[in-house]
């Protein structure tokens, strides 16, 4: 019978456990920080995962119908992410791999939101749009590793909504506020003209976040005309570095991930450049492309099971920095 894993996410916004038999996800609880007004603080993401660390361990297990004994290896996302929300992941797992004595697996977050593409789709070998909170890469596997081909030069694209939404008075996280206020938006045709700022593959949304935060102090605007001119922006810009890299890539696959890629609107550009150029789109439900731990897992799994991967409890570190081109791709062929 395949084995069991348990696998911990809280690089971020999100903690989370899952429980995997193999490639079947028997449960994959979410617990995500949310504000009413402002953003996110470290200190109190971090309170948050240590507050809920107890109840979703008690959920996956229940929903997977399982008991901790029964767990065979245990995966932790050790990167990238906030130090003090990533240390309270890396404890959790740690503790719980002293207590039953099972190998762990320390996974980077970028790679685990690429390796699911691949479970709970099609895709194979995939050029992923990684659009994040904190992290836009344009990502593809070549030569041992999962290189960056394009990346924004400043904020995260998903920063970028959630800022533009507490700007206008929005709590956490803002992208799904920004994505209703745009659907709202009366004229389809009034796009606001904004800056569109793509430097070969990378991209950048400091000064459209800047440009933004005048007009909507201004008030010479309708919010709905600007959010819907801001994802239509920034979306493009994303769409076109994700296909220059399948251009000079040959590569025929796009997939999806972060929780921006939620975004009807981001699917659907995406959708149609793929249609123009005889490629396909993969796009996970909405459950994987957020930060998750089923993806931790399964990245572990694969780590453990095709690349030998495991580290010692004392060796089991958290590295906030890491960046995705920085790990050596021992489980692919
Ligand atoms: P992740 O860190 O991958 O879980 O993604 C979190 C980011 O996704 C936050 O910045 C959210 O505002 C953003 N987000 C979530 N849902 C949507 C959506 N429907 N449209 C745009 N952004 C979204
Ligand atoms: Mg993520």
């Amino acid at each position: 019978m395949a084995l069991l894993v348990l696998g911990i996410e809280s690089t971020a916004h999100t903690f989370g456990v899952a429980i995997l038999r193999g490639r079947d996800v028997l449960a994959n609880v979410r617990r995500p920080y949310v504000t009413q007004k402002g953003g996110m603080v470290p200190v109190k993401v971090a309170q948050h995962h240590e507050e809920e660390y107890e109840g979703a361990m008690r959920e996956a297990l229940g929903k997977a119908c399982v008991r901790l004994e029964d767990i065979r290896l245990i995966a932790y996302s050790n990167a990238p992410g906030l130090g003090h929300a990533l240390r309270i992941g890396a404890a959790a797992a740690k503790s719980l791999a002293l207590r039953i004595g099972v190998p762990l697996v320390p996974v980077n977050h970028a790679i685990a939101h690429l390796e699911v593409a691949a479970l709970v789709t099609r895709a194979r070998d995939p050029v992923l749009l990684y659009c994040s909170g904190a992290n836009t890469q344009v990502i593809a596997y070549d030569a041992g590793r999962y290189r960056v081909f394009g990346e924004t030069l400043d904020v995260g694209v998903g920063n970028f909504l959630d800022t533009l939404a507490r700007n206008m008075g929005m709590g956490f996280p803002g992208g799904p506020a920004i994505e209703r206020l745009a659907l709202d938006a009366p004229r389809k045709d009034a796009l606001v003209p904004l800056p569109y700022a793509v430097k070969g593959m990378d991209v950048s949304f400091a000064g459209l976040e800047t440009r933004l935060k005048r007009m909507v102090e201004d008030g010479t605007h309708d919010a709905r005309d600007l959010a819907f001119s801001a994802q239509e922006h920034v979306f493009a810009m994303l769409v076109e570095a994700a296909e220059r890299a399948m251009a000079h890539l040959g590569k025929s696959e796009l997939a999806l991930g972060g929780g921006v890629a939620c975004n009807r609107r981001l699917q659907e550009m995406c959708r149609i450049m793929c249609e123009e150029r005889g490629a396909t789109l993969f796009c996970p439900a909405n459950e994987f492309l957020v930060d998750n731990a089923a993806m931790i897992a399964w990245a572990g799994l694969l780590m453990h099971e095709k690349g030998g991967i495991a580290v010692a409890v004392e060796d089991a570190t958290i590295r906030p920095y890491e960046r995705t081109d920085e790990v050596e791709v021992t489980w692919r062929q």
